[in-house]
């Protein structure tokens, strides 16, 4: 298996102010398990700046134009109560976009069977015009647009287990077929949205919620009771996972109590899913994960299996 991680500096000098839990320590923590001899296979890239096109497909001008102004030239600007720029923030954003374009057009090419994203800010509560929750721009899911306008592909699936809710990717296909939303997510939890009953108006997203305190199990049943059967039944031609790992037990924004185990499981299943549909192409792009240890041992098993080296 070819896998490609995609990464750049300034994923780094993006940050939010003293003692924010989204932090450049966490890609230094998953950058550091990356060193191991099982990850000297792994084939790297740089990630480029997201161009306007792709961004657009996703956010409106207008909200671009947003962004572009309320970025600092020193100091912070604080978009919401937890999300706020640095002079860095704008170029790291964009990088993030850059890179889960660049995953896609590797993977819909076959240069590389599948590829993880590691970038930060994360993504999945962008709405189309809101930033929010630590996000700027909604980088999954302007990697299916450009998986569809690009590369052609008709259905693209998006598996979401972050511990939160992904509300900026529901907002962003609520009404679109084309593309599925799944999710499992602890509930009530920020951001407050991904009841059952949220389903867009073409039955493309199934959010399966989960209550404080649920383990592997629950979430393998909610995997196996909703998630792969939908998945099975939209026949993707590409997946995306928006591969947050703050629903594991040593997290400090979540209560679920997920280990390496079970990331590493639902990886496989989502493999499963691209091999039987989409020639195997996936793509994962990192959301959350706030605990150092939890999270670069989940990103490490999760790696690991999209080797084929587990
Ligand atoms: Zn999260």
């Amino acid at each position: 298996m070819k896998t490609l991680f995609v990464t750049h500096a300034a994923a780094l000098r993006h940050e939010m102010g003293e003692g924010h839990p989204e932090r450049p320590d966490r890609l230094r923590a998953i950058e550091r398990i990356l060193e191991g001899e099982e990850f000297q296979t792994l084939a790297r890239e740089i990630a480029p700046l997201g161009t306007r096109e792709a961004i657009l497909r996703v956010h409106p001008e207008v909200f671009i134009a947003d962004i572009e102004a309320s970025a600092p030239a020193s100091g912070y600007a604080q978009l919401d109560g937890d999300t706020t720029m640095n002079p860095f923030t704008l170029e790291a954003a964009l990088r993030g976009v850059g890179a889960a374009c660049l995953a896609v057009d590797e993977v819909m090419t076959g240069r590389s069977d599948n590829a993880f994203v590691g970038m930060r800010p994360p993504g999945h509560h962008a709405e189309r015009s809101t930033a929010m929750g630590f996000c700027f721009f909604n980088n999954a899911a302007v990697a299916a647009r450009h998986a569809q306008s690009v590369h052609g592909a008709e259905r693209v699936a998006i598996m979401d287990f972050d511990v939160h809710h992904g509300n900026g990717t529901q907002d962003i296909f609520w009404g679109d077929a084309s593309v599925l939303y799944a999710s499992t997510h602890q509930m009530p939890l920020y951001p407050g949205t991904g009841a059952a009953n949220e389903t867009g108006l073409y039955g493309n997203i199934v959010n399966a919620p989960l209550r404080a305190g649920d383990g592997g199990e629950a979430f393998r049943e909610a995997m196996e009771g909703r998630i792969l059967p939908a998945l099975d039944a939209f026949g993707p031609d590409l997946v995306i996972i928006s591969a947050g790992f703050d629903a594991h037990i040593r997290d400090p924004l979540g209560n679920l109590n997920l280990i390496e185990e079970d990331f590493d499981w639902a990886t496989a299943r989502l493999m499963d899913i691209a091999d039987k549909y989409a020639k195997g192409r996936l793509v994962s792009v990192l959301e959350g994960g706030y605990d150092l240890q939890g999270l670069a041992r989940s990103a490490s098993a999760h790696i690991k299996r999209m080797m084929g080296a587990a």
